[in-house]
């Protein structure tokens, strides 16, 4: 029965998500879901995009928090749209939350809109928000154990980026063991590793995501 009623949420939400990813696509806006653990970088990670970025694409940013806007404030100084959804003790964005949250994002004026999930690696892979990739950001203190233990998160992600690499002589992370079980559930996944405190790997990123733009220009939408 449980597991009825939760076919029905998820088929709901997943119609919200399909016309939230229509609205997007009508606006040619990429929609970029960044999901992680708490304290993994979401958010540095913006911020290194917008600075790399800000002079050749515009971009908005959505920012999912059970509670507070500190990280809002944090964007909302780089001058790029930001809204904040408080959840108010969901542990994921849904669809309808986003839905919501559209309506009051100026879509015209941005190319590239990032959507900050919760900080969580289970129920953040389960719900469709509307977004046309998946990026995971995993990093060197939380251990190279999690693909084993977190496989739908790493079996949904378009992309994955290894951050704080600059801790990696102070900690027994194995980055060769970690890409090997994230392509044992996810052949295709790029795994950039990067530091948003040395910029090591940034461009690289920075390249994924125009490449994805431009993809996403002459495709409509890419999945
Ligand atoms: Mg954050």
């Amino acid at each position: 029965m449980e597991i009825k009623v939760l076919k029905d949420i998820l088929s709901a939400n997943d119609r919200i998500a399909h016309e939230n990813q229509k609205l997007l696509d009508s606006k040619g806006v990429l929609a970029i879901n960044v999901m992680a653990s708490p304290g993994a970088g979401k958010t540095s990670v913006i911020l290194q995009t917008i600075a790399g970025l800000k002079d050749i694409i515009r971009i908005g940013v959505i920012e999912g928090d059970v509670s507070s806007s500190i990280d809002t404030e944090r964007i909302a100084k780089e001058n790029v749209p930001v809204l904040q959804i408080n959840t108010g003790g969901e542990c994921h964005l849904d669809a309808n939350m986003v839905k919501r949250a559209l309506r009051d994002m100026p879509l015209d004026d941005i190319d590239i809109l990032f959507i900050e999930n919760i900080g969580n690696l289970i129920c953040t892979a389960e719900f469709k928000i509307g977004t046309h990739k998946n990026l995971v950001i995993a990093s060197v203190p939380e251990g190279d154990d999690k693909p084993l233990k977190y496989p739908l998160m790493f079996t949904v992600a378009d992309i994955i980026l290894v951050n704080k690499i600059d801790l990696l002589p102070y900690s027994k992370f194995d980055i060769k063991a970690y890409e090997r079980s994230v392509k044992g559930l996810n052949e295709n996944v790029e795994v950039i590793p990067v530091s948003c405190a040395t910029g090591k790997g940034i461009q690289r990123w920075l390249k994924w995501v125009t490449d994805s733009k431009d993809n996403i220009d002459t495709e409509g939408s890419a999945k």
